[in-house]
């Protein structure tokens, strides 16, 4: 009979708190958050909890009051300071609602730092709800361990994109019709960076061209297989951590 975990967890529950954090703060708690530790993580008076703000970084605290669907907690020890995420950008056309929200949670937890949505001709979604991206970029950084959560561009069509792209960061433009081995075009284009991912249905051979033409993209690719776009911003961004990220525990 396999062991049953004991419950709750007893790893130190760690929530995101949208407020400017310092030793000696107090910070109340209601709505979900509260529910969650005094319900699921059975919080009392006297317990920790780490607390962290994509501000000032993360912090251990002390619940010190309990109530019925609310608590208030004190920051204590400054545990990390928010961390530098590596210079990524993740451009990527907004797919069906499930697979668009998994693109959003597991490019931060890679360490993505800015998701930009950006809308193409055959995009089939062309709205993006900021707040439902930014509840799965808050649930995955207090899983993954991440002081800092990915800024959020307003959604923004693809020719203004091309057309603002700042200077001296490179677009990797990963096409399923062919482009660079995409760990060489790194080691070519050290640096700031983004990856650009298109729609369940491709790029069209305008867009194709137009992004091929732009001074800054470099065409890649993730091998001789068609990608879910899921999977092909996923991989893209893992190749990236690896070879010009953060993959290492420092
Ligand atoms: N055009 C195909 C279609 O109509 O189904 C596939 C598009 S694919 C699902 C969506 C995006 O994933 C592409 O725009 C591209 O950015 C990326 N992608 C998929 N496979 C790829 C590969 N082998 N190399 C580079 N990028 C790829």
């Amino acid at each position: 009979m396999p062991a049953t975990p004991s419950w709750p967890p007893n790893s130190t529950p760690r929530l995101f708190v949208d407020e400017e954090l310092r030793e000696g703060a107090a910070v109340h708690l209601s709505g979900q958050q509260a529910h969650y530790l005094l319900r699921v993580m059975r919080a009392k008076a006297g317990d920790a909890v780490k607390l962290f703000d994509d501000i000032s970084g993360e912090y251990l605290a002390t619940v010190t009051a309990v109530g019925k669907r609310d608590l208030t907690l004190t920051a204590e020890a400054k545990l990390h300071e928010r961390e530098e995420a590596p210079d990524l950008w993740l451009c990527q056309a907004p797919i069906k609602k499930d697979r668009f929200g998994w693109i959003a949670e597991k490019s931060c937890e890679l360490g993505v730092s800015r998701f930009v949505p950006v809308l193409t001709a055959r995009c089939v979604v062309d709205k993006v709800k900021q707040d439902r991206l930014r509840s799965h970029f808050i649930e995955a950084a207090e899983q993954c361990e991440r002081t800092a959560l990915p800024e959020i561009a307003p959604l923004t069509k693809l020719e203004a994109m091309l057309k603002d792209w700042p200077e001296g960061r490179a677009l990797f433009f990963c096409d399923e019709r062919g482009g660079l081995d995409f760990a060489d075009a790194i080691t070519a284009n050290n640096g700031p960076a983004a990856i650009l991912i298109g729609p369940e249905g491709g790029f069209t051979d305008e867009e194709n061209a137009a992004i091929k033409a732009h001074p800054s993209a470099v065409a890649v690719s993730l091998g001789p297989r068609i990608l879910r776009a899921d999977t092909a911003a996923i991989s893209a961004t893992a190749i990236w951590m690896q070879n010009s990220g953060d993959s290492d525990w420092n």
